[in-house]
């Protein structure tokens, strides 16, 4: 088969390697100068490694993407630090990623009750593998009352008010809240050289199987064509010219995915549509010093902070690979039509630096030797309650068009593990419908 992938991200990269090595001629856009998609990373010149744009890290029980790199003989290449977590709660940050640091911030802080009551609710999650009845409910509503008005309204309501915003309280279901403690470690991963070190070396595989990979070469549009012989294909329109495909696979956003094939069927286009999601606004600065001693910062947006999470990269990461750079991103998930998205990186200088003295009081804008600012109208699907219901099928009903992207991805939170099980997935079914007419 000829088949088009769009987007060279993790589930692009991902489907055009299992169909290349299924002897199928693939071309892969890709809108920007690099794969890697919202994974990819930048570097400047007297760094050794690249840095996501956006902090990423996986978990150990992220298969999909540890057997990929297992598959292609890369393991030797990941790195699982044990960096530390902290959550800003009652005016302090407090080290709640092991259990003898959450007993004894609870017993500090909370009944005994509370305490319980928080050990057994959460040990009910990390281990019931049901979560079908859990996204019947809110994660508002579902928390609040097993975990306790209390707990919830130190450590849940934070987060999820934190990610998808006060407006979203009513909406998001408790699965996804299942699914953040069901699977997550303390251990987190990455690939020597960065997550854009991975992209590339996967990228080149890919090459080499015989796919063409374009960057700079944005899709506007896929039509249905009718080829010689009455053959049923798809026509990609990309950089003012068109090619022809048996199959062609999107992994852009779902609301792109309904404006690039105007012929879906309204019912369809309309479940694209009526799929929310957050976006990203992230800061990068590197520094001349150390900030604080732990990686990941959880913010309370009452607290006053102007951003969600303030990741200290090189508490994971050391700094010897970025020349000796401190490097901190200042990030948050946001409406895309947040006054953050249209202000400039030296105005949200402005709103972000002063809050760095409530990490430090020792920090000055001296120690600012660089920053970089990325944003993202695209960066976090919104599950609402029975989410499962609402998602929209890989296999569309236009013959032999495909759409695989994080809004699919459930009941696990989106990631470049899911995004490579979701790409292996779609590239499958396409394979399958493949021999299926034959
Ligand atoms: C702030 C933030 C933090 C994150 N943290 C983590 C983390 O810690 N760990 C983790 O594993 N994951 C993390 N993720 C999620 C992870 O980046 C995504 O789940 C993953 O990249 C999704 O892969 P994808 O291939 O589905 O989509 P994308 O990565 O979005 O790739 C889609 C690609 O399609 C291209 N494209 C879109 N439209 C067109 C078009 N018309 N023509 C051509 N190309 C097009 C885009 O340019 C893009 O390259 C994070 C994401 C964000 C935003």
């Amino acid at each position: 088969m000829r088949i088009g992938v769009i987007g060279a991200g993790p589930a692009g990269l991902a489907a055009a390697y299992d169909l290349t090595r299924a002897g199928h001629a693939v071309t892969v856009y890709e809108a920007a100068p690099e794969v890697g998609g919202l994974a990819s990373g930048f570097k400047a010149p007297h760094w050794e490694w690249s840095l996501e744009k956006f902090y990423h890290h996986w978990f150990q029980s992220d298969k999909a993407i540890l057997g990929l790199i297992r598959e292609l003989g890369w393991s030797d290449q990941v790195l699982f630090p044990r960096p530390y977590t902290v959550a800003y709660v009652n005016g302090r940050f407090q080290p709640l990623d092991s259990p003898l640091q959450a007993l004894r911030f609870f017993l500090g802080n909370f009944s005994l009750l509370d305490t319980l009551r928080f050990g057994v609710v959460t040990a009910y999650l990390r281990l019931t593998p049901y979560w079908q009845p859990l996204e019947r409910v809110t994660a508002d509503a579902w928390a609040r009352r097993w975990y306790g008005e209390r707990v919830y309204r130190a450590l849940w309501r934070p987060l999820l008010v934190g990610k998808f915003g006060e407006e979203n309280l009513p909406v998001v279901n408790m699965a996804w809240l299942w699914a953040r403690l069901h699977a997550r470690t303390t251990r987190l991963g990455t690939f020597i050289g960065g997550f854009q070190a991975f992209m590339d070396k996967l990228a080149e595989v890919v090459r080499k199987q015989g796919a063409e990979i374009r960057l700079n070469c944005a899709v506007t549009g896929i039509r249905r064509r009718t080829a010689e012989g009455g053959r049923q294909m798809l026509r990609v329109e990309a950089g003012g010219a068109c090619e022809d495909y048996d199959a062609v696979i999107s992994t852009s956003s779902p609301a792109l995915m309904a404006k690039l094939a105007p012929e879906l069927p309204e019912s369809y286009a309309a479940q694209l549509r009526a799929l929310k999601s957050m976006g990203a606004v992230v800061m990068v600065l590197s520094l001349t010093q150390q900030l604080t001693k732990y990686y990941w910062h959880n913010l309370p947006k009452e607290a006053g902070f102007p951003f969600l999470a303030m990741v200290e990269h090189t508490n994971y990461i050391s700094p010897k690979h970025y020349g000796g750079d401190h490097i901190i991103y200042c990030g948050d998930y946001l409406n895309p039509d947040h006054p953050y998205f249209r202000m400039s990186k030296e105005a949200l200088l402005e709103e972000f630096l002063p809050a760095l003295k409530r990490f430090n009081p020792a920090f000055e804008r001296s120690w600012v030797k660089e920053s970089w600012l990325w944003k993202t109208a695209y960066a976090q699907p919104v599950p609402p309650v029975n989410h499962s219901r609402n998602i929209p099928p890989l296999r569309t009903p236009l013959k032999g068009l495909y759409f695989a992207s994080m809004s699919q991805v459930y009941p696990w939170d989106r990631g470049t593990n899911f995004a490579v099980e979701i790409g292996r997935k779609v590239a499958r079914l396409v394979m399958e419908d493949d021999q299926a007419k034959q």
